[in-house]
C-alpha cells in the first residue's frame, strides 16, 4: 500500500481524539434482546489489517480514497468505527455487517468477512444489498413512508451501493429492485 494513502487516512479522521459518541438511547432499545450491541471507536482506531485491506481495495479499484472517505462507517469484530455519532437506520446498516461477521463473538470470521469482502466485488455487492434492505425495511417502518417515499428512499440507497466508494459494484436499477424485492 502506497504510505501516503494512509496518511491521508489518517488526516481525514485525525483531530479529536476523544471516543466515537453511541447514538441516541432509543436506538439501543431496539436490539435488547440480543445481548451483543457492538462497541464505538473512532475510525482511527480502526485495527492497522483491517485498515490496509480496506486501503488496498480503494487503492486498487479506485486509484485513491473514495470523495467521502471520513464519512465513512466501518463494521469490524465487536465495533462500530465512526468519525461522527451516526443516525438510528445506518445503526441498523452496521448491525447486519456485525452480525454477518460473527456477531462479536468471532474474530477469525471478521477477519474472513473482511478479507472476502475487500478482494469479491460480488460478495461486497451482496454483503451491502443485505444491509442496504434491512436500512430501507427499517425506515419505511420507523418512519411510515408512503409508497412514494418507499421508492425516493430505495433509490437513494441503490444510489449509496453504487457510489465508488464500494468500488462501483453495479447498476442502481438493478441495486434498486433488489433492495425494494419482497
Ligand atoms: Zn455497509
Amino acid at each position: 500500500m502506497p504510505e501516503s494513502l494512509q496518511v491521508i487516512f489518517e488526516e481525514l479522521y485525525g483531530g479529536d481524539s476523544g471516543r466515537a459518541s453511541s447514538p441516541e438511547a432509543t436506538i439501543q432499545n431496539i436490539f435488547m434482546t440480543d445481548p451483543n450491541q457492538p462497541k464505538f471507536y473512532k475510525v482511527k482506531e480502526l485495527p492497522e489489517h483491517i485498515l490496509a485491506l480496506v486501503l488496498k481495495m480503494w487503492e486498487r479499484e479506485l486509484g485513491g480514497l473514495p470523495k467521502d472517505a471520513d464519512r465513512i462507517v466501518f463494521t469490524y469484530f465487536k465495533g462500530i468505527y465512526t468519525k461522527d455519532k451516526i443516525a438510528e437506520d445506518l445503526y441498523i446498516h452496521e448491525m447486519a455487517h456485525f452480525i454477518r461477521q460473527g456477531n462479536g463473538e468471532n474474530q477469525q470470521m471478521a477477519d474472513q468477512w473482511w478479507r472476502q469482502y475487500c478482494e469479491d466485488k460480488d460478495f461486497r455487492y451482496q454483503e451491502e444489498l443485505l444491509a442496504y434492505r434491512e436500512q430501507w425495511k427499517y425506515i419505511v417502518g420507523r418512519k411510515k413512508l408512503n409508497r412514494q417515499q418507499a421508492f425516493e428512499a430505495a433509490r437513494y440507497f441503490a444510489h449509496e451501493l453504487c457510489s465508488p466508494k464500494y468500488g462501483n459494484l453495479g447498476s442502481e436499477m438493478t441495486a434498486l429492485n433488489a433492495i425494494m424485492k419482497k
